[in-house]
């Protein structure tokens, strides 16, 4: 390719694709790499939730937490099928790990320090009698009720790449970076394509390392540095049990180690709980929940709910790590989540930006500060455009989720509600696009299990970059949780014959 980009980016995490999208949008020509599938990293091991960050009132994390919760609402609006407010419920005691008042004053400052238009207020319940009491030990008799949101983190990344892609960006998933070298002012970058087998190289003015928990490794290996360190590799996990309770609402539990813990309602029959917080050494790519946290979790949960939670009720888990910036702190849970961005490159050598921490919440004005910083060094284009803009599918408003299903239903009267909710959660208006002129149910083609059918699969392969059962079934849905062994097998196969082996 002769072309030089104004921009590339390396990795296809939240991080990643959102400073790809913006930077199509102001009219830089952008190009991005992403190794695996998107997400693969850690934006598809996230709690998932679009917060303040109320317990990093505590480490005084005052600008970040101010950031995030003026986010809330922002990234509500901009994608309102995969984002949604939930309300937590904080049980306490007395006696307990942190006193009542030091909770109100936390919560006082988290409705008060900015941005909540829409999203309800703290208030105090009695659970002797709300609902959200029945399932917890009768030793909780008072709870806080807060509000904060939940995102599908993972399809979030590809709705953000799908829209760089849209305004131009030239997105390659499965291509990993395996050398970057300034050459006269700028960057030689070379792509290994794991569909394909084959190499190929591209140019650009400057460079964007968002590789996550890979950042040092980028610098290390992809740009020939020696012994770079910038991140503290911390691991979190997540266990997946069936359904505790049966309402809406989240709980948010605090443990005697001062950590704090969350169960979630998850996929409509599931209870989420995690995370654990550990210093990580290995490569990003073996995490894995380990006994000890499985014991940590299920320990600390059953703590709270009147049934306790054993190892043997796990249906599934999930491990990420956070590519913390090392700020030096001693705990891991103290390192800081705010994030860093740094750029190398004096005088005529050709820039690199590198991205430092950063959460699921705050990737939109990570994004807007990148391009700050990338308008400084390659010359400013257009302006920040992202907040008040809508990620694909998510033309509809932010309380337009029930009418959506309604519309989708009565176009196609033998959908299934719980088929038709999935799917406007998924693809918000895009759903009618994917089950397209379908009349009645065979027109959706093959069924895979769970509710996912051909049509569904075809539309993930052809407009969003999937190309395995495991992409289709953990990122672009969450299907995986109710298809058997067999079905996997199936969808394997059909995978293999529709996009081939990956090399
Ligand atoms: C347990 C846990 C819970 C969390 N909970 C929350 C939460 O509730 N809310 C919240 O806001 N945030 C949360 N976060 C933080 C958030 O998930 C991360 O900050 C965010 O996902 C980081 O995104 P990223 O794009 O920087 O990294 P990643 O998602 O890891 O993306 C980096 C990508 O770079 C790719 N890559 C690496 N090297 C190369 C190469 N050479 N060539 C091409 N591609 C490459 C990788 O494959 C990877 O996909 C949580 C994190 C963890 C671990």
């Amino acid at each position: 390719m002769s072309e030089v980009l104004d921009l590339f980016v390396i990795g296809g995490g939240i991080n990643g694709c959102g400073i790809a999208r913006d930077a199509a949008g102001r009219g830089y020509s952008v190009g991005l790499a992403e190794m695996n599938d998107f997400a693969s990293g850690t934006s598809s091991g996230a709690t998932k939730l679009i917060h303040g960050g109320l317990r990093y009132l505590e480490h005084y994390e005052f600008r970040l937490v101010r950031e995030a919760l003026m986010e809330r609402e922002v990234l509500w609006a901009m994608a309102p099928h995969v984002i949604w407010p939930l309300r937590f419920v904080l049980p306490y005691q007395k006696g307990g790990v942190r006193p009542a008042w030091l909770i109100r004053l936390g919560l006082f400052l988290y409705d008060h320090l900015g941005g909540r238009k829409l999203l309800p207020a703290t208030k105090t319940l009695d659970l002797k009698k709300d609902e959200a009491g029945k399932a917890l030990k009768p030793i909780f008799g008072r709870a806080f009720e807060y509000s904060d949101g939940w995102v599908d983190d993972a399809r979030m990344v590809v709705l953000n790449a799908r829209d760089a892609a849209n305004r131009g960006a030239r997105i390659f998933n499965r291509a990993k970076v395996v050398s970057a070298r300034r050459d006269g002012g700028i960057w030689n970058v070379t792509l290994r394509h794991a569909e394909t087998g084959e190499t190929s190289s591209i140019q650009a003015r400057m460079l964007v390392n968002a590789a996550g928990p890979w950042v040092d490794q980028v610098l290390n290996g992809v740009m020939g540095k020696n012994n770079a360190h910038n991140v503290r590799l911390v691991q979190g996990s997540h266990i997946i049990v069936r359904k505790k309770f049966n309402h809406s609402r989240a709980y948010f539990f605090q443990n005697p180690d001062n950590r704090i813990f969350f169960a979630i309602p998850y996929e409509g029959e599931f209870t989420l709980i995690g995370t654990t917080d550990r210093d990580y050494k290995e490569d990003p790519k073996d995490v894995r929940i380990s006994a000890e946290e499985i014991t940590y979790l299920c320990n600390a949960a059953s703590e709270y709910f009147a049934e306790p939670v054993r190892p043997s009720d796990i249906v599934w888990s999930y491990s990420a790590v956070r590519p913390l910036f090392d700020d030096g702190a001693s705990k891991a849970q103290e390192a800081t989540r705010d994030y860093v961005l740094k750029i190398e490159g004096e005088g005529t050598d050709a820039p690199l930006l590198n991205v430092f921490g950063g959460k699921l919440t705050t990737y939109r004005r990570l994004a807007e500060h990148a391009l700050e910083k990338i308008g400084e060094k390659i010359g400013l284009k257009g302006p920040a455009w992202t907040a008040g803009s809508r990620l694909p599918g998510a033309d509809f408003p932010v309380d337009g989720y029930e009418a959506q299903v309604r519309q989708l239903r009565s176009r196609f009267p033998f959908l299934e509600k719980i088929h038709a909710e999935r799917l406007v959660r998924c693809y918000g208006t895009d759903a009618g696009n994917i089950v397209g002129l379908a009349g009645v149910p065979a027109d959706l083609g093959r069924h895979f299990g769970g509710s996912l059918y051909e049509c569904e699969v075809r539309w993930l392969i052809e407009k969003e970059w999937a190309r395995t059962a495991e992409d289709v079934l953990w990122r672009r849905t969450k299907q995986g949780l109710f298809l058997t062994p067999e079905q996997v097998a199936d969808l394997e196969a059909y995978m293999i014959k529709k996009c081939g082996r990956l090399h």
